[in-house]
């Protein structure tokens, strides 16, 4: 049975949580800001993130088609749940898990820009910029990660993993069988 390697424990990532609402708070004292989550996935970042924001917060989420059950992006990008908040006007953060391809959130950022929000930035947990397929650079990004498939902390496998308190990475062809006990640490 393979095992989930920890790749950031929940001190650093929360860590690292800190650092960046400290950036984001100093950025936009003064403003209000619209902070869009995009689901699944955000939704635990996103809840830290803005527990540590000190400026006036109104949140809101998306939800985009995602690899269904594949490890692998299709490429193709559909809006599945819009926001409820109107944009235009208002300073808004996009916030995601992870930017992979770039695909997702090239799209997301083009479709709320068209809007005509005050300001638009992209807040995200995780870059894996060897994957990339598109040109796209987030605006807070915490970790730059290898290309690991990675696991917890919001983001899933076939829907699991995302209550783990930490990010792991599953194991090369492990993906059917894995557990947490006993698991080892596989650095960035
Ligand atoms: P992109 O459009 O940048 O390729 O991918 C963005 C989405 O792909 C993320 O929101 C996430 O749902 C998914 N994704 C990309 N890489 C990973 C990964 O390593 N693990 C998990 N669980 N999801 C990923």
């Amino acid at each position: 049975m393979g095992k989930l390697e920890v790749v950031l424990t929940e001190s650093e990532i929360q860590k690292k949580i800190d650092e960046l609402a400290d950036r984001i708070n100093r950025d936009y004292a003064g403003k209000e800001l619209l902070v869009v989550g995009i689901l699944r996935g955000a939704f635990i970042f996103m809840a830290d993130l803005v527990r540590k924001l000190e400026v006036p917060v109104v949140v809101d989420f998306v939800a985009v088609s995602s690899y269904g059950d594949a490890t692998e992006s299709s490429g193709i990008v559909r809006i599945i749940k819009d926001m409820d908040e109107s944009v235009a006007g208002r300073h808004v953060l996009l916030v995601e898990d992870i930017i992979d391809t770039g695909l997702t959130l090239k799209y997301l950022y083009d479709y709320l820009k068209a809007r005509g929000p005050a300001s638009l930035r992209v807040c995200t947990l995780l870059d894996k910029p060897d994957r990339r397929q598109v040109d796209f650079q987030s605006d807070y990004n915490g970790f730059t990660i290898p290309d690991y498939f990675v696991v917890g902390f919001g983001l899933d496998y076939k829907q699991l993993y995302r209550n783990l308190p930490a990010v792991y990475a599953l194991p090369p062809g492990g993906e059917e069988e894995t557990c947490l006990q006993g698991q080892g640490r596989r650095n960035l």
